[in-house]
C-alpha cells in the first residue's frame, strides 16, 4: 500500500496530513494529487474533510509532474500563495506551517530546513574520498510555500524545455531565480518512507516523544438511559441479552453515548444532543457507534489522537463482566484504537439511588487525547 495510506496510529497517513492543513489559518482550498488508482484509499482518508477541501486531481508520472498538475488545476482558482507539501509528513506543526505562511509576505518562496549537522563524506566503491563542507548545506522539507504565478510559470517553463529532474519545487525556484528564502523546519516534520519511519513514528505518537509533543486534553462523560420492556441492552456496541431493554432515542447505547461526550469534551466541541439532536426523527433507533465515529472525526479534524478511554458502567443489572471483553474489543475496533487503550468497569451502587433500584444504567467515561 502506498505509505500515504498506511496506517499510522489508526488513521491513514493522508488524514494526519490533512489534519495539519485543515484548521489552519490563512489557507483557503486544500487539493490532493493522488495515483489513479488510489481514489478508493483516498476517498477514505479524506472523507472526515469537507469544506476547504477540493476534489482530488490524477498526478503524472514524476512528483514534478504531479505537482504540475495540481498547480493547474488551482490556476482557476486565481490563488495568491501556494503550499506545497508531502503527504507522507503528517507531522508539520502549527507554527512550521505559519512560519512558512508568514515568510511569504517578504519573499517569493518559503522553504522549512534544517542544518545538516552530520559530517558528509563523499564515498565511492565504498571508500570515502573526501568530506564535504557542511557549514553552508541545510537539508529542506515541506510545506514550501511560493507566490503562485511565480511557482507555477517555474513549472510550466520546465515542462516546456523537458526538464524533469527537480525534487522538489524550491529547487524549480532556483533555477528560474525566484528569491527563496529558508525558515527553521522540525525534526519532527519526519517524511515516513522505511517501515522503521513507521515504528518510530507510531512510538513516538504513543509516548508524546520529541518533536510530536503537543497538548494533552482531558474529556469527561456521563449518561443514564432507563430500563425498560425489552430482551436486550445495547452497551459498547454489544448486544447483551436481558430480560429488559434501555429506552432512548437511538439504541439507548449508554455507554458509546458517555464516551461520544467524553470526546466532545476533550476537544470542546458541545456534546452528543448538539451534533445528533433528540427530536431529529433521523437518529431514532440509530446505531450509536455513528455518534463515536463522528466524535473521533472531530478529534482527528483537530490534529487530536485519543490516548486512552475509561469507562465505568453503574449497574445492578445485567452483569458486565462476562460482556467485558467483548466490549473492549467493539469500542476499540470503533474508535481504531488497540484494544490495550480501553477500559472496561463495573460498579453497582450498593443497591442505593436509581441504579440500586434497577430503573436504570448510568455510565462514566474518562477520555485522554493528544493534539500535536
Ligand atoms: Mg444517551
Amino acid at each position: 500500500m502506498p505509505k500515504q495510506y498506511r496506517e499510522l496510529g489508526g488513521q491513514p497517513v493522508l488524514a494526519r496530513t490533512l489534519a495539519c492543513f485543515a484548521e489552519q489559518p490563512g489557507i483557503t482550498d486544500i487539493l490532493v494529487v493522488i495515483h489513479g488508482d488510489d481514489r478508493e484509499q483516498y476517498a477514505a482518508a479524506a472523507k472526515a474533510f469537507g469544506g476547504r477541501l477540493l476534489k482530488p486531481v490524477t498526478g503524472g508520472a514524476t512528483r514534478q509532474a504531479s505537482v504540475h498538475a495540481g498547480l493547474c488545476r488551482l490556476r482557476d482558482l486565481s490563488p495568491q500563495r501556494v503550499l506545497i507539501h508531502d503527504a507522507a509528513r503528517p507531522f508539520a506543526s502549527p507554527c512550521l506551517i505559519d512560519r512558512v505562511q508568514t515568510s511569504l509576505s517578504e519573499h517569493d518562496g518559503a522553504v522549512p530546513g534544517l542544518p545538516v549537522t552530520d559530517t558528509l563524506k563523499q564515498v565511492e566503491d565504498g571508500r570515502i574520498t573526501k568530506t564535504v563542507d557542511r557549514s553552508r548545506l541545510w537539508s529542506v522539507q515541506t510545506p514550501q510555500g511560493f507566490a503562485f504565478d511565480a511557482i507555477l510559470s517555474a513549472h510550466d517553463a520546465a515542462a516546456a524545455q523537458d526538464r524533469a529532474d527537480f525534487t522538489d519545487d524550491a529547487s524549480l525556484a532556483e533555477w528560474q531565480g525566484l528569491d527563496v528564502a529558508v525558515v527553521a523546519g522540525e525534526a519532527g516534520n519526519v517524511k515516513l518512507t522505511t517501515d522503521d519511519d513507521f515504528a518510530d513514528a507510531e512510538r513516538q505518537l504513543r509516548s508524546g516523544g520529541a518533536g510530536m509533543g503537543g497538548e494533552l486534553r482531558i474529556g469527561q462523560g456521563f449518561d443514564v438511559h432507563a430500563l425498560g420492556p425489552g430482551n436486550h441492552v445495547m452497551l459498547g456496541g454489544v448486544e447483551i441479552p436481558h430480560e429488559r431493554g434501555l429506552l432512548g432515542h437511538s439504541d439507548a447505547d449508554v455507554v458509546l453515548h458517555a464516551a461520544t461526550d467524553a470526546l466532545l469534551g476533550a476537544i470542546g466541541d458541545g456534546d452528543i444532543g448538539t451534533h445528533f439532536p433528540p427530536s431529529d426523527p433521523q437518529w431514532k433507533d440509530a446505531a450509536s457507534d455513528l455518534f463515536l465515529r463522528d466524535a473521533m472525526k472531530r478529534v482527528a479534524a483537530r490534529g487530536g489522537d485519543v490516548v486512552n478511554l475509561d469507562i465505568t458502567v453503574i449497574c445492578e443489572e445485567p452483569r458486565i463482566g462476562p460482556h467485558r471483553d467483548a466490549m473492549r474489543t467493539r469500542i476499540s475496533e470503533i474508535m481504531g484504537l488497540d484494544s490495550g487503550r480501553v477500559s472496561v468497569k463495573a460498579s453497582t451502587s450498593e443497591g442505593l439511588g436509581f441504579t440500586g433500584r434497577r430503573e436504570g444504567i448510568a455510565v462514566q467515561a474518562a477520555v485522554m487525547v493528544r493534539f500535536r
